[in-house]
């Protein structure tokens, strides 16, 4: 089985690139940020809680995330690999991770960071705003979601690195320059 982790800032393209792989490869898909946006609109506790941080371009705690993650995985099917879309955000999630993988035999093999700069990132974010109807899609709240990014979840990026799994990608270009470039990572 294996598993991959899809990594970058918000709009660097995680979720366009997660289709393709799983065209290409079969595998499952986890993205804690669908999960969550299922959540809220099903209005479950755990999506009222999650809204207030999402709202605010924050992240959702820690524990409610990996406990979320963990059940959500247990009911995945795979048999193939599971690609991790969103998550890990923190470096104890990246931690939490790698326990839950370790359970089942496992580990990340390979962590791929889509790169893009910031003015591309808000100019995305806002032409996706346009039609996703997401409530974070606006400026106010994609620039709070990159600070965070520096700020929280650019770190993670050291634990792979140590790790030894952690796999750059230039994300400027066309969504097929950028899947070819996924592909040779991947391969
Ligand atoms: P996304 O769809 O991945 O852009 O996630 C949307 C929002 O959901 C983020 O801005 C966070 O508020 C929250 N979220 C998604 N995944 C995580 C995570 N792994 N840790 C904390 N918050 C998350």
């Amino acid at each position: 089985m294996k598993y991959i982790v899809i990594f970058g800032p918000p709009g660097s393209g995680k979720g366009t690139q997660s289709d393709k792989i799983i065209e290409k490869y079969g595998y499952a898909h986890i993205s804690t940020g669908d999960v969550l946006r299922v959540e809220i609109s099903e209005n479950t506790e755990l999506g009222q809680k999650a809204n207030e941080f999402i709202k605010n371009g924050q992240l959702v705690p820690d524990d409610l995330i990996v406990d979320m993650l963990a059940s959500t995985l247990d009911k995945t099917e795979s048999s193939t690999g599971v690609i991790f879309d969103g998550f890990p955000r923190t470096t104890p999630q990246a931690e939490a991770l790698q326990v839950m993988l370790k359970a089942r035999g496992g580990d990340v093999s390979v962590m791929l960071s889509l790169e893009v700069e910031r003015e591309e990132l808000i100019q995305r974010l806002l032409k996706r705003g346009e039609t996703s109807g997401r409530a974070d899609d606006n400026l106010e709240t994609i620039e709070k979601r990159i600070a965070v990014y520096n700020e929280q979840t650019a770190p993670v990026i050291k634990f792979y690195e140590k790790e030894g799994s952690y796999a750059p990608i230039n994300g400027i270009g066309t969504i097929d320059e950028i899947f070819s470039r996924i592909v040779e990572a991947l391969d």
